[in-house]
């Protein structure tokens, strides 16, 4: 017998690419194009170094205090993590721990099945329709739990509040998961659906929106018992998950509010705005209430495109996959950095 055959083998997720040239333009894995508020930077430059000497704070406090602040939810309500990748496997292994089939769509964030995978939660994926469309009723009476994407990713597609409080109040035998991490760019949050259903955990991310991808911070809304299962897992891991500066930094970032308004209003009027030079280039793609499109040419395939842009050093995300094969998801980027992105179109589809 050999040890191999107890490993726990996995296929896992591949993020986009982190390419190492200074000189590109990176529109691949739906950064913010702007820096973090400057209040992020002046905590940064006051933080002391001697604080790695010892132990951070196992409950984040000052984080949560300062997320329960700016959406009015008390602390024992708000579980944060390392990004919300860290909030979402963790709800995974904690939420999906029956023997039912946890559904979620076919099209979605590709790591909701290498979780699944991961932890051995059996799941089904469920179509979505020829618009890239989710249908609640595919989703009510879950064997084992439900996570949705809202808006959805990569397809960028929103649905309302309504729509997915249909899918938690049909479930109230299992968890349900719904990730937020693009709702500040047009969306409306079902946050205050945590206090009516106690299964529902609503996630969402700092880096997106609040520029804060590098710092890893993520963070989730839902009953106090939903939370308390959070923590009571988390805590038979790792009791030290966020470091001092996560905590320091990312709390400076939400007693910036005007800043973060700001910068979501700018994103959303790049992305209108690169709405309608796309389809004026022949794109086409669903309306994406994120900071990315996905978007399909009429004449060229994707694989085409993104080889095209890559070597004239501009980035975009590419699946060879069924079904979204031809679409290439378009981080919106800076303005300047959009209309280098058309001009390099306008080349390649001379
Ligand atoms: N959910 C969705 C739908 C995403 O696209 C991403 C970004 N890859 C995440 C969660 C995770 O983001 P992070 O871990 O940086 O918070």
């Amino acid at each position: 017998m050999s040890w191999e055959e107890h490993v726990r083998r996995v296929d896992p997720y591949i993020p986009g690419e982190q390419p190492k040239e200074s000189n590109i333009i990176k529109l691949n894995t739906n950064e913010c194009p702007y820096p973090p508020s400057p209040a992020v930077s002046a905590a940064q430059k006051v933080f002391p170094y001697e604080s790695g000497r010892l132990y951070p704070d196992t409950e984040a406090t000052e984080l949560t205090e300062a997320i329960a602040l700016v959406y009015h939810v008390p602390a024992d309500q708000i579980f944060v993590g390392v990004g919300s990748d860290d909030v979402l496997s963790l709800a995974f292994l904690t939420l999906f721990n029956g023997p039912g089939e946890v559904l979620f769509p076919d099209i979605t964030y590709s790591f909701y099945d290498v979780w699944a995978n991961l932890y051995r939660i059996p799941f089904r994926q469920i179509p979505v329709d020829e618009h890239f469309r989710i249908h609640a009723a595919d989703y009510y009476d879950a064997p084992g739990g439900v996570v949705i994407a809202n808006p959805n990713a990569p397809t960028g597609i929103l649905e309302s509040p309504a729509f997915i409080e249909d899918i938690v109040k049909h479930n109230p035998g299992t968890a349900v998961i719904v990730d937020e991490a693009y709702i500040d760019f047009g969306g409306e949050s079902v946050l205050p659906l945590i206090d009516r259903y106690d299964n529902l955990l609503v996630v969402q991310t700092c880096s997106k929106s609040r520029s804060l991808a590098g710092m890893r911070i993520g963070f989730a809304f839902g009953s106090k018992n939903i939370i308390r299962y959070l923590k009571d897992a988390r805590f038979s891991s790792n009791s030290y998950p966020m470091n001092g500066m996560q905590i320091a930094l990312g709390a400076a970032s939400f007693r910036d509010e005007a800043y973060f308004d700001e910068v979501c209003k700018k994103v959303i009027r790049t992305r209108e705005r690169s709405k309608e030079v796309l389809r004026g280039l022949g794109f086409s793609f669903p309306d994406s209430m994120t900071n990315f499109l996905f978007a399909k040419h009429e004449r060229l395939s994707g694989q085409e495109i993104y080889e095209a842009l890559r070597k004239r050093g501009i980035y975009v995300r590419h699946w060879q996959k069924p079904r979204i094969g031809d679409y290439l998801r378009i981080t919106m980027g800076t303005d300047e950095q959009m209309d280098m992105l058309f001009a390099a179109l306008r080349e390649i589809l001379a």
